[in-house]
Order: C-alpha cells, then structure tokens, then sequence
C-alpha cells in the first residue's frame, strides 16, 4: 500500500472523479491497476460513495489510499434497510468520511416511497447538523426531492445530471453543485449536454459513476475512473473552452464543496 501524499492538494488542479464506486466488480478485482490508469492520466483524487452499511467498512478502507475519499450513507435501493442515525454518524467521524452518500430518491425502483422518504430525511438532517455534504441520487422523483431540500437545507451535489436545464436550475438556486458524467458523452442525451453547456462554471463537478455508467464508446459495466478525462474533454467541446479550464473549474469547485483534505 502506498502512503499517503504529504503535499496539499489545493494547489494543484488535477481531475477529481467525485463518483467512483472502487468497491464494486470488476473495478474491485484490480484497484491497483485501476488507481494506477487514473493516476497516470491526471487523476489526483477520487470519491468512493457507499450505497449500503455493509459496505461502509470496505469504502473507509478504500479511503485509506493515496488520493482517495469516502462517503458514507444508505441510497433509496436499501432503504428498507433503514438507517441508524448515531451509528452513520460515528462512522463518518472515524472514517474521515467528506460526504453522505449516496442518498436520495428513486421512484424507477419498488423500494416503498414512504421508506425512502423517511431514510433520505434522516440523513438530510444528520447532514445538516453535521455540515457535511451530501451526493444526491434522483430518479423521477424531482419534485419530492426539491421540497425536502427546500425544509432541510443541505450542501452536496446532484449526482449523475442527465435532465434540462430548467430543472438544474431550480436545484442550483438552493446551492447545490451538480455532476455531470458518462451522459454528456453521447449524443442523444440532448438535455444533459443542454445542462452541461449552461452551467454555470462554479458549479459544476465531473464523475465517472463506474462502473455502472458507460461513456460513449465504453459499455455499462466497464468504465473506471481514468474515463474521467474524456468526461472533461466533452464538457470543453461543449462548452467551448480549453480541457485544462474545465480540469481546473472541476477541482476548484470539487475542493470547495468536499474540502482539500482526503
Ligand atoms: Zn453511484
């Protein structure tokens, strides 16, 4: 195991995946490997979100690796899991964990609303008190998500941004950064892309969700973190700037919201 780097990282602007899950098949076979590609193209840091408490141990370890961060939480597709409160809380202080997550609402699934309610609550608040961000998992429950963001105010990132622009505005106007990843990379995915150009610069942040996310030219399942720079390659095309302006917007706005400790 390497040590961790002794220099501060705020003063460099490398890529930060800020999604990355590192625990999971096939990425966990070869973390090595992995960590090496994405090094070796200008990865500096990456953030490795937990989706259940069973994995909150595996993801802390993770985090012990040079570069690397966790976040802890229990995300929609576990809620009938429940969460214990004090118990995510003692983790996070222990583990050095910069985030919640990932968290959130998921109307796609079978999971009971009122059980994914309750859970994202609880953890909105235990962010709120804590004053640590959170990652925010959304699938077509948009309007339920803004009003518990609205009663519990909370710093953290939407996660995975694949809608219009009108709606990213709405969470925007609250605080929240957003995360643009593998969708910006495909061509039919017209609104992501229409967000991605609209952003403004301070508020956005770039990830790989791998593996679960493909990229154009990469198939769900086999993504990893080095894809990243093709990420913040396209967020140039379209936006029309150089890749080191978005490497660089990327991290500042990375290091704002999660801090330039890992
Ligand atoms: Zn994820």
């Amino acid at each position: 195991m390497v040590s961790k780097r002794e220099h501060s990282l705020s003063d460099m602007a490398g890529l930060f995946d800020t999604h990355c899950h590192l625990n999971m098949e096939p990425l966990s076979r070869d973390t090595g490997g992995v960590l090496e590609r994405a090094f070796s193209i200008g990865v500096e840091r990456l953030l490795v979100p937990a989706v259940s408490e069973d994995n909150w141990d595996v993801c802390t370890e993770l985090s012990f690796l040079p570069g690397i961060s966790c976040a802890l939480g229990v995300h929609p597709w576990w809620a009938e899991d429940g969460v214990d409160v004090e118990e995510l809380k003692s983790k996070i202080i222990s583990s050095n964990a910069i985030a919640i997550g990932e968290i959130g609402l998921d109307w796609k699934i079978e999971v009971s609303r009122q059980r994914q309610l309750t859970v994202f609550q609880k953890q909105l608040e235990l962010a709120s008190e804590m004053d640590i961000p959170v990652l925010l998992h959304c699938r077509n429950a948009f309007e339920e998500m803004l009003e518990l963001l609205t009663r519990f105010p909370v710093r953290g990132t939407v996660h995975g941004w694949s809608r219009g622009s009108q709606l990213m505005d709405r969470f925007l106007q609250i605080g929240l950064h957003i995360s643009f990843g593998g969708a910006i990379t495909r061509a039919g995915c017209k609104k992501a892309r229409q967000s991605a150009t609209q952003i403004p610069s301070n508020r956005f942040l770039l990830e790989t969700d791998s593996p679960s996310i493909g990229l154009a030219g990469v198939p769900t399942g086999q993504s990893e973190p080095g894809h990243i720079a093709k990420i913040a390659q396209v967020m140039a095309d379209l936006r029309e700037v150089d890749f080191e302006e978005i490497k660089s917007s990327a991290w500042s706005n990375s290091i704002q919201l999660f801090g330039d400790e890992c």
